[in-house]
C-alpha cells in the first residue's frame, strides 16, 4: 500500500495533508525517514512512525454510540439530526462509516457504527441470532403470561411468528427487559402492541457482548480490539 494512502486511511489527514507530512520528513518507515508519498509499505509488518509513535494499521473503525432520542439512524437526512452528527470528528477522518441496523427516532441506546461492511452484515443477518436487549416502559402492567408467549413467538402481522424472545418483568411492572435475536421493523413496539401494550420509552442496553457502561447519552467511544473480536 502507498504510504500516503496508509496515513489518510488511518485519519492522519486528507491525501494532500499527509503528502505534505511525508515531504516534510515527519514519517519514518523502519526507522528511516522517507519523503516520497508514493513509497510502498507493508501495512502489517513495516514499522511506520510519526512523532515518535508507532502507527498501528487498522483497516476498519468501530464506534459505540449512546444514541439519544430525537435523531434518526441514517448517514444523512435533510430534516433531522442524524446519529452521524454525534461522530463528526470521525466522519471527517474515515470514509463509509454507517450505523449497524437502526433504532427509531424516539429510541435511545446502543448503536454500533462502523465501515466494516462484513461485520455489519454478519451482525444483521437473521442466521446469526445476535442478541439485542432492550429496556422497555409501557402504558400498562406486563402480565406474567407474556413471558411464555414471547418465548414461544407471537404473531405481529408478518409472515412468520417472532423468534423466541426473553422477557424479564421489572418493578414497577410496567417496565421490563426484552431480549430479541431478530431486527424486524419496529419489532419491540409491535410485539407489545400485539399484546395491547404501548411502548412509552425504549432503550437498547446491550447488543451481543456490548453494553453502554461508562457512556453518557450522546457520547461514543471506539471499540477495543478484544470487543471487536468477540463480535466476529
Ligand atoms: N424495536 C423497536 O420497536 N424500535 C427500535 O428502535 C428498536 C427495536
Amino acid at each position: 500500500m502507498r504510504l500516503d494512502k496508509f496515513l489518510a486511511d488511518l485519519g492522519y489527514g486528507t491525501r494532500s495533508e499527509v503528502k505534505s507530512l511525508i515531504k516534510k520528513g515527519k514519517i519514518t518507515v523502519n526507522d528511516i525517514k522517507v519523503n516520497k508519498p508514493e513509497t510502498k509499505i507493508d501495512e502489517y509488518n513495516d514499522k511506520i512512525m510519526y512523532l515518535n509513535q508507532v502507527i498501528e494499521y487498522k483497516k476498519y473503525q468501530y464506534f459505540l454510540l449512546y444514541k439519544p432520542s430525537g435523531c434518526v439512524t441514517a448517514t444523512n437526512d435533510n430534516l433531522h439530526k442524524t446519529v452521524m452528527d454525534y461522530l463528526k470528528e470521525e466522519t471527517k477522518k474515515y470514509k463509509n462509516l454507517s450505523p449497524v441496523g437502526r433504532l427509531d427516532k424516539d429510541t435511545e441506546g446502543l448503536l454500533l457504527i462502523t465501515n466494516d461492511g462484513r461485520l455489519s452484515h454478519h451482525l444483521l443477518s437473521p442466521a446469526h441470532h445476535v442478541s439485542k436487549k432492550y429496556y422497555v416502559e409501557l402504558d400498562g402492567e406486563v402480565s406474567k403470561k407474556l413471558i411464555e408467549e414471547f418465548k414461544d413467538g407471537i404473531d405481529i402481522g408478518d409472515e412468520k411468528l417472532t423468534k423466541p424472545a426473553v422477557l424479564e418483568i421489572l418493578e414497577p411492572n410496567n417496565s421490563a427487559y426484552l431480549t430479541i435475536t431478530e431486527g424486524r421493523f419496529h419489532q419491540v413496539k409491535r410485539m407489545f402492541e400485539a399484546k395491547n401494550l404501548k411502548v412509552t420509552y425504549l432503550k437498547r442496553v446491550e447488543m451481543s457482548s456490548l453494553n453502554l457502561d461508562g457512556l453518557e447519552k450522546g457520547s461514543y467511544r471506539a471499540l477495543r480490539d478484544n470487543e471487536i473480536d468477540e463480535l466476529k
